[in-house]
Parts: C-alpha cells; structure tokens; sequence
C-alpha cells in the first residue's frame, strides 16, 4: 500500500466535494489533525489524520513540488 503524500499548503481534491459544489481544499495545519480549508468559501474543517487519508481523492496541486505529476498541462 502507498501512503498519500500531502504537504501544508497543497491543495486536494476530496472523494466528497463540499456541500458549497467546490472540491479543492488548501491543507492549512499538519499534525495528529489535519486542518483544511475549501478554496472557495474558506470554510474549514478538522479531520483526523488517518481520516483524511482514507477521504482524500488526490493532491491537485503540490505547494512544494509544483508541477511534478503531470507535463504540460497548462
Ligand atoms: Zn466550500
């Protein structure tokens, strides 16, 4: 099994998007507890870290590593 890898500050895409039709949340606050805020109404929650493993889709995009996943899609 791969573990997710995120960072504070990417942003990720989540298997359920927020009830405001938005599905991009900046990771705000790393530790026991993950911290995340939806880009489009700053609303934020907090989710235990191995519940949000289990609930993230996939990193959108890397604050750190910038376009690394995939060439050219801009
Ligand atoms: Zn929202």
């Amino acid at each position: 099994m791969e573990r997710k890898q995120f960072d504070l500050g990417d942003i990720v895409q989540m298997k359920k998007p927020h009830p405001c039709g938005t599905n991009e949340w900046e990771v705000i606050r790393m530790g026991m507890d993950i911290r995340i805020k939806c880009v489009h109404c700053k609303h934020s929650v907090l989710i235990p870290r191995l519940e949000f493993e289990k609930k993230m889709k996939k990193v959108l995009r890397s604050a750190a590593a910038g376009d690394a996943e995939s060439g050219g899609a801009s």
